[in-house]
């Protein structure tokens, strides 16, 4: 049997039913039946004692013999209620509908089975609708006792007779068929980690004889999952590598040196050290490079890009650099100058709002080499923007990016520069292995030396004069603050505090003379904002009322202390962005939380996080155990995510083995080649899209 056959091959299925099943659950072959999985199991291993049962248990079933029945009540609420007996106590089960059908069935004096979710009512138990059959004693030897899968189905699958019920009996048809020699790994796979046989593995899943059977058969199937994927990943980074030869910058030229030697005014942390030595051996032995940079805010990646980027510009490339908003852009120009100095390389900023000449200017200056290095916003990827020779391109916060335009850096040239996207906020690293799987990963874990760690309070509305009180302090001390609001607008139901109701209550905590205050929201105009930024900027303004408009970009030392209001009411990774802003400079900063003193527990869970914890890492755990792999930023859409059985939140020990021996297999069989591996290959060969062999040339 081919498993690629079509369902309308099953028998008994209509054509009616066929439809249904591919409209309603993607259901095409015998394959993706096969796979659609219970997404829960009835425990049917065992019989409950009348006087155990309480309604804080899910279905289960009990024994007893019939003592009495009576029809009760009247018209609407007219019902069928049974009693029923064991040696432990009495209970009722209670019928609504289908009385007539059940009162013919159900006699006096029988021994029967109910299976129902149990209801304590003053004191008695019942079963509303359970499902009922007389006892069988010797269907419960032969092993009716079983996890009972129930499958999601829908309303319409149900009008067709296809409720969970219905699709047990599809799934049980389709698994007599398979052939008992069907299998997807190899077998010195499943010797080594003693997996059970797919065909054992599906019969399992769909009809656990137990709960170890069921363990074992999950294992088996989610290791596949987890290994095809992989195998899948790292197969697309092989076959790039061959496929794109990288520019090979062969040597470190004067500009890296001078700029190391003389011009940088800090030691490099050993985190920024070995990343550079890790772009180093990647930039020279002629692959091309795709690495993804992960560090926490301020822990020094631009400094680590613009030097790759010196680097690329030594060995004769130009380089670019990627950011998602214009004050960003901006701010990394500023840096770059800053960082460089005047003469030493010619730098330019391209963005939306470049002047039409100043636009024609820069394009002429990239195709003629005299630009080395361009800093901009997705203006940089339009098509008129072309390259004499892009060698290096950086992409900043690269989730905010789609792939489309990631790739079409890619495609400025003919041989595709070496990429380095960067990231500040850190993704999990089963999260990164599959999300990010065919890419290197370099993780800058530690922060420039003196600075404090950020301390981070939570306080709740009558705690609020303290805070203010920090921020007087802080500003005395020459300090700056900022202020972060969820939204722009209270929406009445969400009872947030207003920003402008903030900020008049601010102003009147905080008058001028004595303090100034910057307004920064997302229906400024941009002018006005960037206005606004600069006058905080600059100093001239004590504190910053913004809303989440300065997640990105707005990099003054001089700011100790972030206050955000409503804190409840933000993601984990967005809460630690914000915390980011400050933290900078040498002094102590402060973050502070405030929010109501109602909060929902997921709430309490990320603000005790935040208080707990500054390391990025520890918190993008965190946020995908409260959130799911599914939920978390920079990973919407990515339908890499969507595992059938596996759960990166969970699977992280799983995913970490099935990876190393991916690796493993590739070093020794970089094409599967080998006969060992015949299957794998033959996996790769049926899938009609992504990477195939048939790409390779
Ligand atoms: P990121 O982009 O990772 O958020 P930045 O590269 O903007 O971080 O660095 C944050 C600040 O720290 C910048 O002002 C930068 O000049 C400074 N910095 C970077 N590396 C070091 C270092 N090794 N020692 C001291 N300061 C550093
Ligand atoms: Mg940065």
């Amino acid at each position: 049997m081919n498993l690629k056959t079509p369902i309308h091959h099953l028998s008994g299925l209509s054509e009616s039913k066929v439809l249904l099943l591919q409209k309603e659950l993607n259901i095409f072959t015998f394959e993706d039946l096969i796979s659609y999985y219970p997404f829960r199991y009835e425990d049917r291993t065992r019989f409950y004692k009348v006087k155990d049962l309480h309604s804080g248990l899910p279905n289960v079933q009990v024994i007893g013999r019939i003592l009495s029945k009576e029809i009760a009540g009247e018209k609407q609420a007219r019902r069928l209620v049974i009693s029923v007996k064991d040696e432990t106590g009495v209970m009722e089960l209670v019928w609504f509908k289908g009385l007539r059908w059940i009162d013919k069935m159900l006699q006096p004096r029988m021994l029967v089975v109910a299976f129902g979710k149990p209801n304590e009512f003053g004191g008695k138990i019942s079963m509303a609708h359970p499902e009922v059959e007389i006892y069988d004693a010797k269907a419960v030897r032969k092993g009716s006792l079983t996890l009972q899968p129930v499958y999601n189905s829908t309303q319409k699958l149900k009008n067709a007779f296809l409720d969970s019920k219905g699709i047990q009996r599809l799934q049980s048809a389709l698994i007599l068929q398979l052939p008992a020699d069907y299998e997807t790994l190899p077998k010195w796979l499943i010797e080594k980690y003693k997996l059970i046989s797919r065909k054992q593995a599906l019969q399992s899943i769909h009809f656990p004889a137990s709960a170890e059977a069921l363990d074992g058969a999950t294992y088996r199937l989610k290791f596949e999952e987890l290994f095809l994927l992989q195998l899948k990943l790292l197969r697309a980074k092989i076959v790039r590598g061959e496929r794109f030869k990288g520019f090979v910058f062969s040597s470190v030229g004067s500009r890296f040196n001078t700029f190391y030697t003389e011009k940088l005014r800090f030691d490099l942390t050993s985190a920024q050290k070995r990343v550079l030595r890790e772009i180093r051996y990647d930039t020279q032995r002629g692959v091309q490079m795709n690495r993804l940079l992960q560090g926490d805010v301020g822990s020094g990646k631009t400094v680590v890009a613009f030097m790759c980027m010196l680097l690329a510009i030594d060995n004769g490339y130009q380089a670019c650099m990627m950011a998602p908003t214009e004050i960003l852009a901006k701010q990394h120009y500023s840096t770059i100058r800053e960082l460089a100095g005047d003469g030493f390389i010619t730098c330019a900023i391209l963005t939306g709002s470049t002047s039409k000449k100043e636009r024609r200017r820069i394009h002429e200056s990239l195709i003629d080499g005299s630009i080395h290095l361009l800093v901009g916003t997705h203006a940089l990827i339009e098509d008129e923007v072309r390259f004499k020779e892009l060698g290096f391109a950086v992409i900043d916060e690269q989730h905010r990016f789609g792939v489309e335009q990631r790739a079409r850096l890619w495609k400025k040239n003919k041989v595709p520069p070496h990429m380095l996207v960067m990231t500040a906020t850190p993704i999990p690293r089963t999260l990164a292995m599959t999300l990010y799987g065919d890419l290197d990963v370099s993780i800058i874990d530690e922060l420039p030396a003196g600075r404090k760690p950020i301390q981070t309070l939570h306080l709740v509305e009558s705690q609020r004069l303290k805070m203010y009180g920090l921020i007087r302090r802080e500003i005395a001390l020459g300090r700056q603050v900022y202020i972060v609001y969820p939204l722009i607008k209270e929406s009445e139901k969400l009872d947030l505090i207003h920003l402008e109701a903030g900020i008049d209550h601010i102003s009147r905590q905080f008058p001028l003379p004595q303090y100034a205050i910057s307004i920064v929201h997302g229906k400024l105009k941009p002018a006005d904002k960037e206005f606004e930024m600069q006058r905080f900027v600059k100093g001239e303004t004590q504190i910053m009322v913004a809303t989440t408009v300065i997640e990105v970009g707005v990099n003054v030392p001089n700011a100790s202390v972030m206050v955000i209001e409503n804190a409840e009411r933000f993601g984990l990774s967005q809460l630690h962005q914000l915390r980011g802003r400050v933290g900078r400079g040498a002094e102590q900063s402060f973050c502070i939380l405030m929010s109501g003193s109602k909060i929902s527990r997921e709430g309490r869970k990320r603000l005790e996080t935040m208080v707990r914890t500054n390391d990025g890492f520890e918190i993008a755990e965190t946020d995908l155990e409260l959130r799911g792999p599914g939920n978390i930023e920079g990973t919407e859409q990515s339908g890499i995510l969507e595992l059938n059985l596996a759960n990166l939140a969970v699977d992280q020990p799983l995913l970490q083995l099935v990876r190393a021996e991916v690796i493993e297999l590739f070093d020794e069989d970089p094409h599967l080649e080998l006969d060992k591996n015949r299957l794998l290959k033959e996996y790769f060969l049926r899938k009609e899209t992504g990477i195939g062999w048939n790409k390779i040339s």
